[in-house]
């Protein structure tokens, strides 16, 4: 994949533009030299540039991760390849090239070939896919399982069809919810109030104001993946037994890490049984990819019957399904990999401080080290790579709130002592460079 420079898009522009439609009233400013037409490409290359000029146009690294050797990986640019330590994975435990998991993987290739063959509806459920969808409930300990191609779609999917199917529904959404929760509530049309972020109060205020008479649904996320910060998931499942509301918790940042066996943040709270769906996703923790839900048989099979966006796709490889349940079934019985993990954590944390180097404090195993601002960032990210051997994208809007442009860190497992030392001095050599602030 090639990164286009604004220089590049100039040199594109003045082709493209032969359609003969019509200028609508509303692209005035955008019409071609005749002013008849739009000037389509003219059009879509100011708003690349609207990216730059604020700093947050996203540049892909061009990575090639190095099964067996997580977690280093080649970087390419400009034609000269050199090894970096990547930092901001969320194949979190580097379960993505566990050797048990890349086997499952090839022996699934050799016996059931590249692709699935179909949607789940024509051709395409294996049974792979119905072992892996055994395996979740197991997980979860739940009736029934449904497995998508992605989280993002399970999110999209599911809660579109949940809240739009239920009549008069009302969603109670958390203000940081992830994208595809927030896509998935706008697709299904419903009435939506959001609650302050992980705000019980707010939230039991708004379920208070609501028609006790209609159906309610309480969407929210475990650990928010930005601020590594965790929900109070009891509180909430006390407030939607309270209110009649169904409980939908994205538990996508803690399959895997959470819980004796993986189970989440509800499973370690035990509060799993009061969750009526549990989304998940099989490409963090689990280093696969795929999404999926956990739920009553009744709500399972519903979304199954109804949701396009399960229905009428492709289902996933099966070899991915097969990787999935070696991933997962081997992190329910060892608890070494999220032991040593919490170790790299406090680790991280530890060094960073030493070196004066501010980082969010919060009870997850994501370390948010601030910004402020989308440039500065970016150009923080490009000398850490460039200079030091070091990968981790910066994070900007909309991802995150602008004004609060951050670095997020990732430690796994796999990262040695000497990998966490390298990064904290890297750091703080890097905060010298710029002249940033530092905690000290
Ligand atoms: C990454 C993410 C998803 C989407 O999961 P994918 O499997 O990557 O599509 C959903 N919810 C949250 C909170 C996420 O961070």
């Amino acid at each position: 994949m090639r990164q286009f420079s604004v220089t590049d898009s100039r040199a594109i522009s003045g082709r493209g533009t032969s359609g003969l439609r019509p200028v609508h009233p509303g692209s005035g400013d955008w019409g071609d030299q005749m002013g008849m037409f739009m000037d389509y490409d003219r059009f879509f290359q100011q708003q690349i540039e609207n990216l730059h000029r604020e700093g947050r146009y996203r540049v892909f690294a061009d990575i090639e991760r190095h099964a067996g050797d997580f977690p280093r990986a080649t970087r390419r640019k400009d034609g000269v390849a050199r090894e970096v330590t990547v930092w901001c994975s969320n194949d979190y435990l580097g379960m993505g090239q566990h050797p048990d998991v890349m086997r499952a993987m090839r022996n699934a290739v050799d016996r059931c070939g590249a692709g699935a063959g179909g949607t789940r509806n024509i051709a395409g459920t294996n049974h792979f896919h119905v072992l892996l969808e055994q395996e979740l409930c197991d997980l979860h300990g739940k009736e029934a399982s449904l497995v998508f191609t992605s989280g993002y779609v399970a999110n999209l999917a599911a809660l579109s069809t949940l809240a739009a199917k239920l009549p008069g529904c009302i969603v109670f959404s958390d203000a940081l919810n992830h994208a595809s929760i927030i896509e998935g509530i706008r697709h299904s049309r419903a009435e939506k109030r959001i609650f302050r972020h992980n705000d019980a109060d707010d939230l039991e205020r708004l379920l208070a104001e609501a028609d006790p008479d209609r159906p309610k649904l309480i969407a929210f996320e475990s650990v928010y993946s930005m601020d590594g910060d965790i929900a109070p998931v009891a509180r909430f499942c006390e407030l939607a037994e309270r209110y009649g509301a169904l409980t939908y918790l994205d538990e996508v940042h803690a399959v895997g890490l959470y819980g004796p066996r993986g189970g989440g943040i509800a499973e370690r709270e035990g509060v799993a049984d009061r969750i009526d769906v549990i989304e998940g996703t099989l490409a963090k923790a689990f280093g696969c990819v795929g999404g999926y839900i956990a739920a009553t048989a009744a709500i399972v099979d519903f979304v199954r019957s109804y949701a396009s966006a399960f229905i009428f796709t492709t289902a996933l490889p099966p070899a991915v399904a097969a990787a999935a349940i070696t991933s997962m079934r081997h992190l329910k019985s060892s608890d070494a990999e999220r032991r040593k993990h919490r170790n790299a954590v406090a680790n991280v944390r530890r060094q960073l401080t030493d070196h004066g180097i501010r980082h969010m404090d919060n009870a997850s195993h994501i370390v948010p080290v601030m910004v402020g601002d989308p440039v500065v960032c970016k150009q923080i990210s490009d000398l850490l790579l460039d200079d030091y051997g070091i990968y981790v994208q910066p994070i900007n809007y909309p991802t995150v709130p602008r004004g609060t442009e951050r670095l997020r860190i990732t430690p796994s497992p796999l990262h040695s002592d000497s990998d966490i030392e390298h990064l904290a001095a890297s750091l703080s050599a890097v905060w010298r460079r710029l002249e940033l602030k530092s905690a000290a």
